[in-house]
């Protein structure tokens, strides 16, 4: 690696989204006197009364949730997108709209109020897992239904306004500005090469090693070269999928391994049930061919040198670019600390 880029203030490329960040690692010695975030250390119920995503509870809408034991999914009271709303197009010359349908769905991880993916052992993740994989199908093969985004946002200073443990998944008939970015990339490359982008980006990440903070038989996790939030990993198939439905039963478990020792990391870099957002970045569900994705799951955590200390994406970043003090390899050392 050149050592410049551990010194001295640069910007780097994202392949996936032909974006770039800057990275500034002489500024993460400047002293914080901003704002910090308050954490609850307070241990939670296994089932509160008052939560609407705990079971045998009443919902908003008045439903009751099931008395289940691992997983439930149910469509979002309060969707963002809808099925049947009509279909309508705006085209006045800078004028543009267009209505936009889908389905919108939440996932309760467990029943148990009190924990979160990093609690939960491999084999109940696994049923995550599996449930994921089952909306991802079912909800792809509908017509009209050409994206399925899963994510989770976690902890209040990610916005998240329910402590129990979920996550959600969100479906649609177009593809989100996201996607679009890494779709392209994507297909540019495979057209050019006849094999993924991030299968030849593995290739050398994992002869460097240096940003890899853990790798079983079929998973890699590191810290993106071009990561934008502190302590960003991405989960990484070793094989070329395109997307979560083609992985078998070992798959599954190894990816359920995965996510359980980087959310435990996590927890302990801090000290603190640690906040992020993460999603799973797929094949479209447009019936087209898309062997030019290479699946992966990305974490986005906000927290940037303490549990009370927060990364903010404002000035420059909101009218320039994102910004970064601590650089990826840095971040990837003090995870690769974390791991058990
Ligand atoms: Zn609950």
């Amino acid at each position: 690696m050149n050592t410049n880029l551990q010194d001295f203030s640069h910007k780097r490329y994202n392949i996936l989204t032909d974006e770039w960040v800057l990275v500034s690692p002489h500024r993460s010695k400047r002293p914080w006197q901003g704002q910090e975030e308050e954490i609850s250390k307070t241990k939670r119920n296994s089932h509160d009364p008052n939560c609407f995503l705990c079971a045998r509870n009443v919902r908003s809408n008045g439903e009751v949730n099931p008395d289940y034991t691992d997983v439930f999914v149910f469509t979002n009271d309060f969707a963002a997108l809808q099925k049947d709303s009509p279909s309508f197009k705006v085209d006045h010359g800078p004028i543009k709209a267009e209505s936009e349908t889908g389905i919108c769905k939440v996932i309760c991880f467990s029943p148990n109020h009190a924990e979160s993916l990093a609690d939960m052992k491999p084999s109940q993740i696994k049923k995550v897992i599996s449930v994921w994989i089952q909306e991802y199908k079912n909800i792809g093969e509908q017509e009209d239904i050409n994206y399925v985004q899963i994510f989770e946002n976690k902890g209040a200073v990610m916005g998240c306004s329910n402590p129990h443990p979920h996550g959600q998944i969100w479906s649609q008939s177009t593809l989100p500005n996201e996607v679009i970015k890494k779709d392209k990339q994507q297909l540019k490359f495979y057209k050019k090469n006849q094999k993924t982008l991030l299968g030849d980006y593995l290739l050398q990440e994992i002869e460097v090693q240096e940003r890899i903070i853990f790798e079983n038989e079929n998973f890699v996790v590191l810290v993106p070269f071009w990561a934008v939030w502190p302590f960003e990993t991405m989960i990484i198939p070793k094989k070329q999928q395109s997307s979560i439905d083609l992985l078998s039963e070992k798959e599954q478990l190894d990816f359920a391994q995965t996510i359980s020792v980087l959310t435990k990391a996590y927890d302990k870099l801090f000290d603190c049930s640690f906040p992020y957002s993460s999603g799973i970045h797929q094949a479209p569900t447009n019936g087209k061919n898309n062997n030019h994705w290479h699946w992966h799951m990305s974490f986005y955590p906000p927290l940037l040198r303490s549990a009370t200390v927060k990364k903010f994406m404002v000035g420059y970043e909101m009218f320039g670019s994102p910004q970064r003090d601590i650089t990826p390899e840095t971040a990837a050392e003090k995870l690769k600390a974390c791991i058990e």
